[in-house]
């Protein structure tokens, strides 16, 4: 259910990618924050002529190791860190430099972050609820603008199994010049073709 919902609102992209993903949030917040998987992330990818988009969507237990908002130094250390490596995606995605992509604009998403969390009150009501307990995203929206976008070849997502070990799997859509796919990638076979 939740690869169909991710899938449908997708499909009207590239340009709506951002406000489809807000509805989806928006419209099934309660549903996608109990359901979430730790140690499966979600990525979203777009190419579009010299446009990519990219939309990773993680349990935060995958990136920082914990989904409490951060109290010690050490939590504060390791949330930050984490923030930087995910504001460098031409590293983290290993875009080919053939490809000359350049980050048009970037946007970071976590209660982690200082972010409001999505609103989840009708939890409250359900103490026997299994998934009450605290669960948080990091949603991080990146677009590229690629001089040379027949230069991509692949997408390679071995860097975010090496720097986030913690996440086994990514469910990834991606759009591309070769049609729409629903891929599920590892560490062990971590790339994809667009
Ligand atoms: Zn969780």
């Amino acid at each position: 259910m939740r690869r169909l919902l991710l899938a449908l609102p997708f499909a009207m992209l590239p340009l709506a990618v951002a406000h489809a993903a807000d509805e989806h949030d928006h419209d099934h917040e309660h549903g996608s924050l109990g359901a979430h998987e730790h140690g499966v992330g979600r990525l979203n990818a777009v190419l579009d002529g010299q446009t990519l988009e990219l939309e990773l969507e993680s349990p935060a237990m995958n990136l920082v190791g914990f989904e409490h908002a951060a109290a010690t130094d050490a939590d504060k250390a390791k949330v930050a860190a984490v923030r930087s490596q995910l504001e460098k995606p031409l590293t983290l995605f290993n875009l080919p430099t053939a490809a000359g992509c350049g980050v048009a604009s970037q946007k970071l998403q976590s209660p982690l972050f200082g972010d409001k969390p999505d609103a989840d009150d009708d939890h409250d009501k359900d103490a026997k609820d299994e998934h009450h307990h605290d669960h948080s995203e990091i949603h991080a929206r990146y677009q590229f603008t690629c001089t040379t976008p027949a230069a991509l070849k692949n997408l390679d997502l071995a860097n975010i199994f090496n720097t986030f070990p913690a996440t086994q799997k990514i469910q990834v859509q991606l759009i591309g010049p070769s049609g729409q796919q629903g891929v599920e990638v590892t560490a062990k076979a971590a790339a994809l073709k667009f």
